[in-house]
C-alpha cells in the first residue's frame, strides 16, 4: 500500500486536536489531524493537489491530493467571524498546486486580537486514515507533519445504503451566525455519520454531500438561508431527523422561496452590510430613508439690519424649541439636547456669523459658514470623539436654515410600523421629532459608537447601527431589512424563513426579557443563599425610576461628571445639591453612591482647561483634578454632605492611587462637616481604577469604608491600553486574568478587612463574568439598569464555591479570550441544571 506524505503548511507548534480550544475540532467532528499554532503567517500547500472551490471561506483551504484524501486547513479558530479580513489568498479555487507552494497570506496579529485563537487545524476530512503525525514539537514549513493511508477504492462517504431506498427530502433554515462554515458543517456531518443513507445538501441550485465537511462548506451557505436536504437509503428518515436536531426545519414538506429571497438572488443588490454595533439588539423591520434635501441659501443678503434680525429671530426660535424638547425629555436625551441648547447659543458661533453679516452675506449663509468653519475646526483635531460632535452641529445648521425658510420645526414626519431608519447620518434633532414607537431599528452610513444619537438609541432601547458606509443610502425604500445590531449586520430583502428565524429568536428574547423583569425586584442571592447586592450605574435623576423597576438594589455608581459636562459654567452648590437630594429622594431608602466629579483624560470640561498634557490618561483625572482644584471639590462635597438622610449617601472616589489621596479628601469632608454642624459623614470609598490602588487595597481599607472596582481604567492601566483606541478595542477585555488577579487582590484585602467590595465598571454588566466576579469574593456589582434583570437570573443560578473554583481556573489562564471560552465551557456544562449565564 502506498502512503501518501504531507508537510507542514505552517510554522509553529504542532498540538494533539484534543488540545484545540473549540470542541468541533478537538472532538475531531471535523476530522482527525494535528492543530498548528502559527509563529509564521503564511500558509503553504503541504503536498501537490488541486484546491477545492469553498465559497466565502478565505479563512480555511482544501487541499485534494492526487490520491484523493482532501485536507482542511482552517486557520484560526473563530475566524469565519472576521469575513475575510486578514486573510489574502495567493491561489484560485480549482488551481493545481506544488508542494510547498504559498496558498494563504494572512494577518497573524489581526487574527490573535480579533478571533478566540490562532491555532490553526490540519485535517483529514476525507475517508481515510492517519498512520504517524508530529506532535508536540516545533517545525518549520516543508517539515513532516502526517502520513496518510492510500485511500480504499471505494468511498464510504458516496456508498449506497443497503435495504429498501427511501427518497426524502426536507427544508431546513440555517441557524448558525455565519452560516454552515467549518465547524457546524463539521457537526452536520458527524451527526449524519451513523447513517448509511446518502444526504445532499441543496443550496441555490448547487449539491454537496451533507457528510463532508469541505463539501457543505464549499456550499457557502449562510445563516437563515433555507436548504434542502435530500436523503436517499432505508435509514433516510432518521437521517433527516438527525438533521433537525442541528438544523432548523421549515415547516412543510416542500418550499417555495419568497418573491424577496429570489430578488436577491437575481440582482447586484448586496445581500448584507457590514457595520459597527453602537446600540445593541436586533429587528426586523422596512427601509425608511431618512435623508433631508440640503436646504438652499442665497448668498448676499438684502440688507445687514434686516439678515441680523431675520438670523436672531431664527436662532431664538430654535432655541426655544430645543429647550422646549429638553424639559419635557429624559435621561441622555436632556443631556444632549440641554447641550444643544447651550452650544446654538455659543459666542463663538455668533461672532463668526456676525462677520459674514457684515460683509453682506444672507442670514442662512452667514449662519452656514459659521457652523461649518466649527465643523473644519472639529475635524482638524482629529480626534475621533470630536469628530462624532460634527453632526451636532450639522444639525443645528438644519434646524437653523429650516426656520429661516419657515418651515414647521414641530412637522412630525410620518412613519410606518417597524421602520428601519436609514440614512448617512441621523442627527439627534431628527430622531428626537420622530415617533420612536414607530422605530424598529437605525443603520447609519456614517458615525461611531459614541456619537450622541448612538447614546439616545441606547437609552431608548432601538438597536442601532453605524459606519455601515454608501451603500446603505441605495437601499430602497420600502425594502424588507433584518437589523442584527448584536452582530453588526444589515441584511437586505431577508427570505421568509430568514425573517421567521429572527421573529421567532426576538420574541424569545423578549419573553425572557419580561420574565427577567417580573422576577427581578427581590433582592438578590445565588442558589446557596450568598447575598450578592445589585445597585445601578447612574448618570441622572432621571434614570432612577427605571433602574428600580428593572430591580436595582440601589445606586453603585452615579456619574456626577454628566452634571458637568457639555455647559459653561460648573453647577453651583444648589444645583447639584437638587440633583442629588432628587436622586436620592428617587431611590427611596436605597442607598446612593456619589462619585465625585471624574474629569480630565477622555472627559474634557471647557471651562477647566487642563495643562496641555502629552499622555493625558496619565495626567490630571479623576480625583487628582479635583486635587488641582480643590474649590470645586469642596463645592462638591458641601452638596452631597446637604443631603437628607445622609447614610442614605456614600461617597466613592475616582482613580485614586494611594492612602494619600484618601487622607487628603477626608481632612476636606471633616472640615466641611464641621462647617455645616454634621457629626457624622457618610461612608467613605475608593474606586480600585489604577494598579497602585489595587495592590495597596489593603493599606486603602485602614482609611475607607468600601471599595469599588472600576474595571474600564482598571483593564486601561493594567493592560497598558488606551480605552478609546479603536484598533485595540477588540483586545481590551477586563477578563483578562492579570485584571482577574488585580480584582482578586483587592477582593481578598477588602474580606479580610470585613468591608464591602463592588465591582461598578463594564465588568459588572457582563453576565459571563458575573460568576468569576463572585467566585472572587465580589460582594455587590453595579450595572448598566437594563440588565439587571438579566445579572440576577444568573445570580440565582449560581452556586458560590463551584464560582471559587472557576475563579480559580481563570486566574491562571493565559488570556482573556480563555478565560471567556472557560466560562462558556463551564455554563454549558452545568446547563440546564442552572440555566442563564449567557444573555
Ligand atoms: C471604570 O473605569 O470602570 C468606571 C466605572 O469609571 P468610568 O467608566 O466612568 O471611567
Ligand atoms: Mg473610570
Amino acid at each position: 500500500m502506498t502512503t501518501m506524505l504531507l508537510q507542514s503548511p505552517l510554522a509553529g507548534w504542532v498540538l494533539p486536536l484534543a488540545e484545540v480550544p473549540d470542541p468541533v475540532f478537538a472532538q475531531r467532528m471535523a476530522g482527525d489531524g494535528v492543530a498548528i499554532d502559527a509563529t509564521g503567517n503564511m500558509l503553504h500547500a503541504p503536498c501537490d493537489g488541486e484546491i477545492v472551490p469553498m465559497q466565502a471561506a478565505k479563512h480555511a483551504i482544501t487541499i485534494r491530493t492526487p490520491g484523493g484524501h482532501d485536507i482542511l486547513m482552517h486557520v484560526g479558530i473563530d475566524t469565519v467571524q472576521l469575513a475575510g479580513a486578514g486573510f489574502e489568498s495567493l491561489v484560485q479555487p480549482g488551481a493545481k498546486v506544488k508542494s510547498g507552494q504559498a496558498l494563504l497570506r494572512f494577518d497573524l496579529d489581526l487574527i490573535a486580537r480579533r478571533a478566540k485563537s490562532a491555532v490553526t487545524p490540519i485535517l483529514l476530512t476525507s475517508e481515510g486514515e492517519i498512520l504517524r503525525r508530529c506532535e508536540s514539537r516545533l517545525v518549520c514549513v516543508g517539515d513532516f507533519l502526517l502520513e496518510l493511508a492510500a485511500v480504499p477504492g471505494t468511498s464510504a462517504v458516496h456508498s449506497a445504503a443497503t435495504g429498501p431506498a427511501h427518497h426524502l427530502s426536507r427544508f431546513f433554515a440555517v441557524p448558525f451566525d455565519h452560516g454552515l462554515h467549518a465547524r457546524p458543517a463539521a457537526q452536520v456531518a458527524a451527526a449524519l455519520r451513523p447513517f448509511g443513507a446518502t444526504v445532499t445538501l441543496v443550496s441555490r441550485g448547487r449539491t454537496g454531500n451533507a457528510k463532508s465537511t469541505v463539501a457543505t462548506m464549499s456550499l457557502g451557505i449562510h445563516c437563515g438561508e433555507v436548504i434542502e436536504a435530500k436523503a436517499v437509503g432505508s435509514d433516510a428518515a432518521a437521517a433527516l431527523a438527525a438533521l433537525a436536531g442541528l438544523l432548523a426545519p421549515v415547516s412543510g414538506p416542500t418550499h417555495t422561496l419568497s418573491a424577496a429571497a429570489k430578488l436577491r438572488e437575481t440582482s447586484d443588490t448586496p445581500a448584507r452590510i457590514d457595520a459597527v454595533v453602537a446600540s445593541r439588539g436586533a429587528a426586523v423591520g422596512i427601509a425608511v430613508q431618512l435623508a433631508e434635501p440640503e436646504m438652499a441659501v442665497v448668498e448676499q443678503g438684502v440688507g445687514l439690519a434686516h439678515e441680523n434680525a431675520a438670523l436672531q429671530a431664527a436662532v431664538g426660535a430654535v432655541r426655544a424649541r430645543l429647550q422646549r424638547l429638553a424639559d419635557t425629555a429624559m435621561g441622555e436625551q436632556q443631556t444632549i439636547l440641554a447641550a444643544h441648547v447651550e452650544l446654538i447659543q455659543d459666542p463663538e458661533l455668533a461672532d463668526r456669523a456676525e462677520t459674514w453679516l457684515a460683509r453682506g452675506k444672507s442670514a442662512g449663509y452667514a449662519w452656514r459658514e459659521s457652523v461649518r468653519s466649527t465643523i473644519d475646526a472639529l475635524k482638524e483635531l482629529g480626534d475621533a470623539r470630536m469628530l462624532e460632535r460634527v453632526a451636532d452641529f450639522r444639525d443645528l445648521e438644519n434646524q437653523v436654515l429650516r426656520a429661516l425658510a419657515g418651515n414647521d420645526p414641530d412637522a412630525v414626519r410620518t412613519l410606518p410600523d417597524r421602520a428601519i431608519l436609514l440614512a448617512d447620518e441621523i442627527l439627534p434633532s431628527q430622531l428626537v421629532a420622530l415617533d420612536k414607537r414607530r422605530i424598529a431599528g437605525i443603520c447609519t452610513a456614517r458615525g461611531g459608537p459614541t456619537s450622541h444619537v448612538a447614546i439616545i438609541a441606547a437609552a431608548l432601547g432601538i438597536p442601532a447601527l453605524v459606519a455601515a458606509g454608501p451603500r446603505v443610502l441605495a437601499v430602497d425604500d420600502g425594502t424588507a431589512l433584518i437589523l442584527d445590531a448584536d452582530h453588526g449586520v444589515l441584511y437586505l430583502a431577508p427570505t421568509e424563513a430568514e425573517r421567521a428565524a429572527m421573529e421567532h429568536k426576538l420574541a424569545t428574547r423578549a419573553a425572557r426579557h419580561v420574565a427577567d423583569v417580573a422576577a427581578a425586584q427581590p433582592d438578590s442571592e445565588s442558589a446557596d443563599r450568598v447575598r450578592i447586592k445589585v445597585y445601578a450605574n447612574l448618570g441622572g435623576l432621571a434614570e432612577a425610576a427605571h433602574a428600580i423597576a428593572n430591580g436595582a438594589e440601589g445606586c453603585g455608581l452615579l456619574r456626577s461628571e454628566f452634571l458637568f459636562l457639555e455647559r459653561h459654567a460648573p453647577p453651583d452648590e444648589d444645583e447639584q445639591w437638587r440633583e442629588y437630594q432628587g436622586i436620592a429622594t428617587a431611590l427611596g431608602k436605597r442607598p446612593l453612591t456619589i462619585r465625585t466629579l471624574d474629569i480630565g483624560g477622555d472627559k474634557p470640561i471647557p471651562y477647566l482647561p487642563l495643562p496641555r498634557e502629552d499622555n493625558p490618561a496619565l495626567g490630571l483625572r479623576g480625583l487628582r483634578t479635583s486635587l488641582w482644584q480643590p474649590a470645586l471639590l469642596r463645592t462638591q462635597l458641601r452638596a452631597i454632605l446637604r443631603v437628607t438622610p445622609l447614610d442614605q449617601c456614600r461617597i466613592l472616589l475616582p482613580m485614586v492611587t494611594d492612602l494619600d489621596d484618601i487622607r487628603t479628601v477626608q481632612r476636606i469632608i471633616d472640615e466641611l462637616r464641621r462647617e455645616l454642624g454634621i457629626e457624622k459623614g457618610p461612608s467613605l470609598g475608593a474606586m480600585i481604577e489604577t494598579p497602585a490602588s489595587a495592590l495597596l487595597a489593603d493599606q486603602l481599607l485602614r482609611e475607607v469604608d468600601f471599595l469599588s472596582i472600576g474595571t474600564n481604567d482598571l483593564s486601561q492601566y493594567t493592560l497598558a491600553m488606551d480605552r478609546g483606541h479603536p484598533e485595540l478595542a477588540g483586545r481590551l477585555d477586563a477578563l483578562h486574568p492579570a485584571v482577574l488577579r488585580l480584582i482578586a487582590t483587592a477582593a481578598e484585602a477588602a474580606n479580610r478587612h470585613g468591608k464591602e467590595i463592588a465591582v461598578c465598571g463594564g465588568l459588572g454588566s457582563d453576565t459571563a463574568a458575573i460568576p468569576i466576579l463572585i467566585g472572587l469574593g465580589v460582594h455587590e456589582v453595579s450595572a448598566v439598569p437594563a440588565t439587571i434583570p438579566r445579572i440576577k437570573r444568573v445570580i440565582r443560578s449560581l452556586d458560590s464555591m463551584a464560582c471559587r473554583d472557576l475563579a480559580q481556573q481563570a486566574l491562571v489562564c493565559a488570556n482573556a479570550n480563555m478565560v471567556r471560552a472557560l466560562v462558556e465551557r463551564w455554563t454549558s456544562a452545568r446547563t440546564p441544571a442552572s440555566p442563564g449565564v449567557t444573555p
